[in-house]
């Protein structure tokens, strides 16, 4: 098939379709309610063949990014595993780096904890870049630079001796188009590290189905296609691994990660197809679907008691939820989410309030994610709500 999509990597318009994901998504989101993701035929690479452009993507995280929250979102230093992870992150930078003098841009920097770890280590010459203007103040407020922007803005007054892009590669239409960015913002010696979750081990790791198919997720990357990128952006590699992130106690999430330089010879071009990422992806989908499959029958269960019901939890899971599984025909009373930026947003044209706002409203309460199901049980036991708790599994 012709992808609508061009290859992020190669430019290539020919791809395999691997499978169909869509949202159920609250009135007014910008970005597009599914999409099939495809490999590409030339490079092997996997991705969303969405038709959301870029200015969509940077709309969404400058209005709606769940990030924002300092105690819900991840990229800070609130959650101590979240914390723990880019601690890690930032070791490993100042370990390559070793100069507390280079100047730092970590874009994407989110709520600023990896640049809140190299502070800690010395580092004094550091600033963060983000969409969302609540993240850059959250950023702020530990004493770190940060302005507002996104990757095709330009940094006019000063290059750097390392950008980082954590965790962000994955969340970008216009992929070539960042490493150019970065590359006009770098010193001429400068570094760049890159880290993306391993989509070759996605399965390895599959906590909730069709977990990484999700509204921000439009990039799925091995290490062999992450080094391919930087090959047709014409930089050398340094050093690159696989590492695994704690989720909490006992999750983890894989990810991989490199440093490159700019390279002595532009587009070097020795790119090679990753013959297995597309096969790796496709046992991912068969697992996914398996669990789909389980969690469908469950809510079948629940909603055969012909009840009413709420629904806790309107993240990424919920949203496929309500278009894939019966939920999208039961009767919802409302949805009730910890995150602020959520509240007052209609969904399934029903609104989603905060958990204070509950009160009285007796039907059985479905905890809609896998990830944080426990914490939120026992948020509803504290706030000693009497309504019965029902898990996905
Ligand atoms: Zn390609």
């Amino acid at each position: 098939m012709k992808s609508k999509r061009l290859c992020p990597i190669c430019t290539a318009e020919e791809a395999e379709f691997l499978h169909s994901q869509k949202f159920t998504l609250p009135v007014g989101h910008p970005l597009s309610s599914g999409y099939d993701v495809v490999a590409c035929a030339q490079c092997g690479f996997v991705f969303a063949d969405t038709t959301a452009a870029q200015a969509d993507y940077d709309k969404f995280y400058a209005h709606y990014s769940k990030y924002e929250d300092a105690k819900t979102g991840t990229g800070g230093v609130e959650n101590p595993y979240d914390w723990q992870r880019q601690q890690g992150t930032a070791r490993q930078i100042a370990d390559f780096l070793n100069n507390p003098n280079a100047s730092v841009l970590d874009v994407g920097c989110a709520n600023g904890g990896v640049l809140k770890g190299l502070k800690e280590l010395g580092y004094q010459n550091l600033c963060g870049v983000d969409p969302s203007i609540t993240c850059v103040e959250n950023t702020r407020r530990l004493g770190i630079e940060a302005r507002q922007g996104s990757l095709f803005q330009p940094f006019r007054e000063r290059a750097f001796d390392c950008i980082i892009l954590s965790h962000t590669l994955e969340h970008v239409q216009d992929v070539q188009g960042a490493i150019r960015w970065i590359e006009d913002n770098l010193k001429p010696d400068g570094v760049i590290y890159l880290e993306t979750p391993d989509a070759s081990r996605y399965k390895d790791f599959l906590y909730a189905p069709f977990q990484d198919f999700n509204t921000e997720h439009i990039n799925h990357f091995s290490l062999m296609c992450l080094e391919n990128l930087m090959n047709e952006c014409g930089f050398s590699l340094e050093i690159s691994g696989t590492k695994n992130l704690p989720i909490n106690a006992d999750m983890f999430y894989p990810a991989v990660f490199g440093f490159w330089k700019k390279g002595a010879c532009a587009h070097s071009r020795n790119s090679k197809k990753d013959e297995s990422l597309r096969l790796k992806i496709e046992e991912y989908i068969v697992c996914s679907q398996e669990i789909m499959n389980g969690i469908n029958a469950r809510v079948d269960e629940l909603l055969a008691r012909k009840l009413p019901i709420i629904l806790w939890g309107t993240g990424q899971l919920a949203m496929k939820l309500l278009s894939e599984t019966s939920l999208a025909n039961a009767d919802i009373l409302a949805f009730v989410d910890n995150n602020p930026i959520n509240h007052g947003k209609v969904l399934h044209n029903t609104p989603i309030i905060a958990p204070d706002e509950l009160g009285g409203l007796g039907a059985p309460i479905l905890i809609t994610t896998l990830l944080h199901h426990q914490a939120i049980a026992k948020q509803i036991k504290r706030m000693n709500l009497k309504n019965e708790i029902v898990f996905l599994k």
